[in-house]
């Protein structure tokens, strides 16, 4: 062996030698299938995730490119590689044909805050449930994961990251993409990749012991508060209804739409993960639609909190068998209020109120939304705006309020945002100078300057697909990663 192989050798490796679990392994078979990664013409790593790396206990400074790259790119010297099992409802259609396709669990590993994580791949190759796929990820959409998975992340929503992408060097087909287009492989650090769909599956084989083993698993691993409650399976079902609400008001906050909501993209921890189709909504439509084939648009943004609680009061059929569905009805109940005071929350944080009356909260988020909804305004550079052109003087006169933005000069006389101003006004009058003063600071945390809407994503595909220019990729993320 070489000096060079000797130091690239799998053995040496930082992200091979971590601790791994067999957490899922350890509940017997039932629930994967072992798998081997694709091989590779060519591996350049295209991102890795420095930020990460501490939590893994690993200091980046001595973790190399090579280290990623052999680690998730050639896939050496980890195993069993497991592709995972589930079903879903697409569209509303139950579909047993599912399972990871083009992706597998590459380990499991205890975090330095006690959490476990998983590492799931995307691209690396067919397994039993590729159907007719070639069990591979385009570049764009390795691209599009990682943009949207950092930008959701500092926006304070609940999401799995990546922590590396591999471009590979094979031509794909798509019909998304001209093609033939890029390839790449995409690891992604998760809580879980347990979906619905993978209790849907069980239910569907009829298998109420294998649900409740991976349902104990999930409660020890995931909801470890509760797991020596007396009623733990009712409480696990409550606090999950409380994420996932929460989670659809961190999406409707940052005006974003994830576009294919089926029960197989629905994790069982709550948390949010999967980015194909999705979209940053360009202006407030409620009936704005992320993925081009979805037709009658179900997934369209409005609808993401309904149909989060529709998908989790489907999983009561199959959980179920493990425990009654009258302790879940009332923890679906409360679906509704978790959702509301999440989203208004998130919204006033938006608007610059870390606290604010319920009634003046409501007034004003009323106010906003209609004013919104009316008029051609980008959601996201409005509150970019607030955040960048705040100022204390604005208690003096309502007027004054966004008077020379962009916003302000083509919308100023016109009458819903006189309301809304005249709103935002007297609140400010009735804070002291102390207050208003913090306002300032948390229209700047809660909005970023650089939204993530798909002319920016375009351009910066263009330049990495046209002259496979990188550089606007890495500033835009480290936009992202400091709130410019
Ligand atoms: P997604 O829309 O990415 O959530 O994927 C839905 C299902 O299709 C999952 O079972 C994927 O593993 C599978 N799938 C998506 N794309 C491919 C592909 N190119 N090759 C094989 N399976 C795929
Ligand atoms: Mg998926």
């Amino acid at each position: 062996m070489t000096l060079a192989e000797t130091q690239n050798d799998a053995s040496n490796n930082p992200f091979v030698a971590l601790n791994y679990e067999p957490a899922l392994e350890s509940l017997g078979d039932d629930y994967y299938d072992e798998v081997a990664a694709a091989e590779f013409p060519q591996h350049i790593l295209r991102w890795r995730n420095d930020a990460l790396l501490p939590r893994l206990g690993l200091n980046p400074q001595l973790v190399t490119d090579e280290d990623f790259i052999v680690a998730f790119g050639k896939f050496e010297g980890r195993k069993p590689l497991l592709a995972l099992r589930y079903h879903g409802y697409q569209f509303g259609e139950y579909n047993p044909g599912l399972g990871d396709g083009r992706g597998f669990l590459y380990g499991q590993v205890r975090g330095t805050d006690g959490e476990l994580y998983d590492f799931g791949t995307k691209g690396s190759g067919r397994t039993p449930y590729s159907r007719g796929g070639d069990g591979m990820l385009t570049l764009k959409g390795g691209v599009r994961e990682v943009l949207a998975a950092e930008a959701l992340h500092y926006m304070g929503v609940r999401t799995s990251r990546c922590l590396s992408l591999v471009e590979t060097g094979l031509p794909l087909w798509r019909g998304d993409e001209p093609s033939p287009t890029r390839s790449s492989v995409m690891v992604r650090m998760s809580k879980s990749h347990i979906r619905f769909g993978t209790f849907e599956r069980l239910h569907y084989l009829k298998r109420p012991d294998l649900s409740k083993r991976l349902l104990d698993h999930v409660i020890e691993q995931y909801y470890s508060k509760i797991a020596t409650e007396q009623d733990k399976y009712a409480l696990f079902y409550a606090e999950l209804v409380k994420r996932v609400a929460e989670l659809a008001a961190q999406w409707m906050a940052a005006g974003f739409c994830h576009a294919v909501l089926n029960t197989d993209n629905m994790s069982i921890t709550g948390e949010s993960f999967d980015y194909g189709p999705y979209a940053f909504i360009p202006s407030y439509d409620p009936y704005f639609v992320a993925a081009y084939f979805d037709y009658y648009g179900r997934y369209c943004y409005s609808h993401q909190p309904l149909v989060c609680k529709l998908n989790l009061e489907m999983l009561q059929e199959p959980l179920k068998s493990v425990f009654a569905q009258d302790d879940m009805e009332s923890g679906l109940s409360t679906f509704d209020e978790h959702y509301h005071n999440e989203y208004r929350s998130l919204m006033l944080k938006k608007l610059g109120f870390e606290q604010l009356s319920i009634s003046d909260g409501e007034e004003l988020l009323k106010a906003t939304i209609e004013f919104l909804k009316m008029y051609p305004v980008s959601y996201h550079h409005f509150f970019a705006e607030m955040a960048s052109s705040f100022s204390t003087k604005w208690g003096d006169n309502a007027s004054d309020i966004l008077r020379d933005s962009e916003i302000g000069q083509s919308l100023g006389a016109t009458e819903l945002f006189v309301n809304w101003s005249g709103i935002y006004h007297r609140i400010l009058t009735n804070l002291t100078p102390e207050e208003v003063e913090k306002i300032g600071k948390c229209l700047t945390r809660y909005n970023p300057q650089t939204p993530l809407l798909r002319p920016v994503i375009e351009s910066i595909w263009e330049a990495i697909a046209q002259e496979n220019n990188w550089q606007p990729f890495y500033e835009l993320l480290e936009k992202i990663r400091s709130g410019q």
